[in-house]
């Protein structure tokens, strides 16, 4: 890169937050700039419960306006990129003596149905949980619920969509670019990177630079832009588990803890169910995170109160744990703490601006983009207006409700592929699934088979368009396949990629 360019906005980070920024400013004419450290989504992004949702339990800690955002922003989501967020029935069940009286659940759902600009969304609706189906794998105790709508998300895809349409629209998005310094000179700003393949390092220019590293964001500020006294996120960690399928019915749960925390179990990936999560204070490096062993007993004992058939560890499958990085607003307890965000710009004197991101939630990464980009205005001039709702991320470009309909059309234009792995690739790659086939005319044009329904064709796009690099970033990102892969096929593909890498050297 030549150390001559001076990009208007210089973007840290390439989680949801990021991209997301990055997408809105290049679409409103900002020249931008944004370095990944390691994979897009690799950090808290990819580490969610995956839902595009109010946050009923915010409620009970008064976070109107957070949920009031969030529960608005449902519908415009889904509408912006249907293959990769859909709607989601919740089924909340509920016995006298549980930790919240039916009274506040109702009136929490009330709202819920309410403040929200719910349009297509089906409304609340309780159910006897000794006829209805979703009763069925629950205990006896069980015999009424609640029912209530939210979204469900492919957190890891919806990131990496954005890193997507900002690169269309221009932006400079490098993947696996660490930055190791910033500083400010001549009213400008300095930010050093270094490739974390080759080590090579650059100098690039900007306007203005925004810290969107989530739970890095206090050691970014503190390490590479070298402030004292840093202290603005409280990490809180998050573990979840994935065991073999528990119920056949489409709808999640939502389970009310003795603890008063909360819990989900949600169908996932049609062959297994995903239990989570916790909530526990977090001291050390995010990178690190795993999930423990006292968080394991909990979450299969915490569902085994309302599943019939207990949740033991020997179902599980696979888990993943992640970091939240809340804004600290000094709440006693981590659940307490607020799920709101807060952008912090500095820009005294004259000298370069500082956007810092603290917070946020996949849910209201949006929004959160469109304030950043008021601030952005603020400091280095306006341009362009807001644009994002309305629009669509790459392969979303079909009506909202119109998923089995893209299904159909696929199958019609490659009858060779078996309906499942149609209804995946739909799921991943929306209208873009035939870009990603081309004249495939049978299953032999689909190039090396690596497992499951994974072929050259697909690892070649993640690789040529998505900024695949690891074995990994395939099949526990752009994918899930990690979950149907055997570990020698793994190590197939970790062949075969490493072999791109170096080809494209
Ligand atoms: C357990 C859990 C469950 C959640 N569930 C939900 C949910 O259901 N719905 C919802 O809406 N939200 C949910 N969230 C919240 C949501 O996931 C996060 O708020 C969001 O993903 C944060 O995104 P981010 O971009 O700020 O951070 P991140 O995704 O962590 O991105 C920051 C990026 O910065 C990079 N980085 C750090 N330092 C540097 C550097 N020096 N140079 C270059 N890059 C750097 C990191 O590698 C990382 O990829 C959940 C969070 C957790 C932990």
């Amino acid at each position: 890169m030549s150390e001559q360019a001076i990009f208007d906005v210089f973007i840290i980070g390439g989680g949801i937050n990021g991209c997301g920024i990055a997408r809105d400013a290049t679409g409103r004419g900002y020249s931008v700039a944004l370095a990944e450290m390691n994979d897009f989504a690799s950090g808290t992004s990819s580490g969610s419960t995956k839902l595009i949702h109010g946050g009923l339990r915010y409620l009970e800690h008064y976070e109107f306006r957070l949920v009031r955002e969030a529960l608005m922003e449902r519908e415009v989501l889904w509408a912006m990129a249907p293959h990769v967020i859909w709607p989601m029935r919740f089924v909340l069940p509920y016995h006298k003596g549980g930790p919240r009286p039916a009274w506040l659940i109702r009136l929490g759902l009330f709202l819920y149905d309410h403040i929200g600009g719910r349009q297509l969304l089906p409304a609340t609706g309780t159910l006897d949980m000794t006829r209805d189906p979703a009763g069925a794998p629950l205990k006896r105790l069980f015999t009424k619920a609640f029912e209530y709508s939210d979204g469900w998300v492919n957190d890891a895809r919806l990131v990496v969509l954005n890193a997507r349409d900002a690169a269309d629209r221009g932006a400079q998005i490098m993947a696996r670019t660490r930055v190791v310094a910033a500083h400010r000179k001549d009213g400008r700003w300095a930010v050093e990177t270094e490739n974390m393949a080759t080590g090579a390092r650059a100098t690039v220019r900007a306007r203005m630079l925004v810290n969107a590293t989530g739970p890095w964001v206090d050691q970014v500020l503190a390490g590479a832009i070298g402030k004292n006294d840093v202290h603005n996120v409280r990490l809180v960690q998050g573990s979840h588990i994935v065991v073999k399928k528990k119920f056949d019915d489409p709808r999640a749960y939502f389970f009310q803890n003795p603890d008063g925390r909360i819990m989900f179990a949600i169908p996932y990936e049609d062959d297994f169910t995903l239990i989570g999560t916790t909530d526990r204070d977090y001291t050390g490096n995010p990178a690190d995170v795993r999930i423990s062993d006292a968080e394991i007993d909990y979450l299969c004992s915490a569902a085994s109160e309302y599943f019939a058939d207990p949740v033991t560890r020997g179902d599980i499958v696979w888990t993943y744990s992640a970091v939240r990085p809340l804004y600290d607003d000094g709440a006693s307890k981590a659940q307490e703490a607020t799920r709101d965000y807060v952008l912090r710009l500095e820009s005294q004197n004259g000298e370069a601006p500082l956007l810092n991101v603290f917070g946020g939630k996949l849910t209201t990464y949006r929004r959160l983009a469109e304030s950043a980009l008021e601030k952005i205005g603020e400091a280095i001039g306006v341009r362009g207006g807001k644009w994002t709702a309305g629009s669509h991320l790459p392969g979303g470009d079909f009506p909202a409700t119109g998923y089995d309909a893209e299904v159909a059309k696929l199958k019609a234009r490659y009858p060779f592929l078996a309906k499942p792995h149609a209804r995946r690739l739909v799921r991943l790659y929306g209208t873009e699934t035939g870009r990603l086939l081309g004249s495939a005319a049978s299953e032999a044009d689909l190039g090396r088979h690596f497992g499951a329904d994974l072929y050259e064709i697909e690892v070649d796009w993640l690789i040529g368009q998505e900024w695949a690099r690891r074995a990994e970033d395939v099949l526990w990102r752009r994918t899930k396949l990690g979950l149907k892969l055997s570990p020698a096929e793994a190590v197939e593909l970790e062949g075969y990629m490493r072999d791109a890498a170096n080809a494209a050297a």
